[in-house]
């Protein structure tokens, strides 16, 4: 059964003789899928993978209730996608000439201005900004990829790219289990000694 074709306060039965709305349970996030679970054993009820932008618009487009009450948000997020994407820093030959043998840029994050506004991850060099971009939540692959347009650009000269305190409630988010900022600098590290990160 798909998303939205399962009403969640439709009673169901759990193997262990718990029955009532699945929504009376506790919803798991994982990766690829979010699932609705028992209340009372923790078996799971339902699994269901998120749905796609384009199965969102076309559900509400046919009359989907659900649909139509997430459809905003999917198009906020839509939105949000293709604003950030259009600002990333994709080449080395985006970032300035700068003079040195040891260069240290800082990721740092800038909240938003108002309410609806985008968060954004500026790059700054002796605290002259050389990048901005939309900040990613938990955006540690964001990090990494930045650190490699970095490495091309600078290469051995790089000696730092460390993440400000502003910057790093977002960058690591909830996944307590990564740490980017370590991973970096251990990346440049390698890279000024061997040059070949
Ligand atoms: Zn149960």
């Amino acid at each position: 059964m798909g998303w939205y074709e399962f009403d969640e306060n439709e009673v169901v039965s759990c193997k262990c003789g718990w029955s009532g709305p699945a929504s009376a349970g506790g919803i798991e996030f994982f990766g690829e899928c979010f699932s609705y679970e028992c209340p009372e054993c923790g078996r799971t009820l339902a699994v269901f993978s998120y749905p796609l932008i384009e199965e969102t618009k076309r559900k509400a487009a046919e009359g989907n209730e659900k649909a139509q009450g997430e459809l905003q948000a999917a198009l906020g997020r839509e939105s949000f996608m293709e604003r950030a994407k259009a600002s990333e820093l994709e080449r080395p030959d985006q970032l300035p000439d700068l003079d040195g043998d040891e260069i240290v840029i800082e990721w740092d994050f800038e909240d938003r201005e108002k309410q609806g506004g985008d968060c954004w991850t500026v790059l700054r060099h002796n605290g002259r900004e050389i990048w901005r971009e939309v900040a990613y939540y938990e955006g540690g692959s964001r990090y990494h990829a930045v650190t490699t347009i970095l490495i091309e650009r600078y290469g051995t000269r790089l000696a730092g790219f460390p993440a400000t305190e502003a910057s790093r409630l977002y960058l690591y988010g909830d996944d307590w289990r990564s740490d980017p900022v370590g991973e970096v600098s251990g990346r440049i590290e390698r890279n000024r000694k061997t040059g070949t990160e």
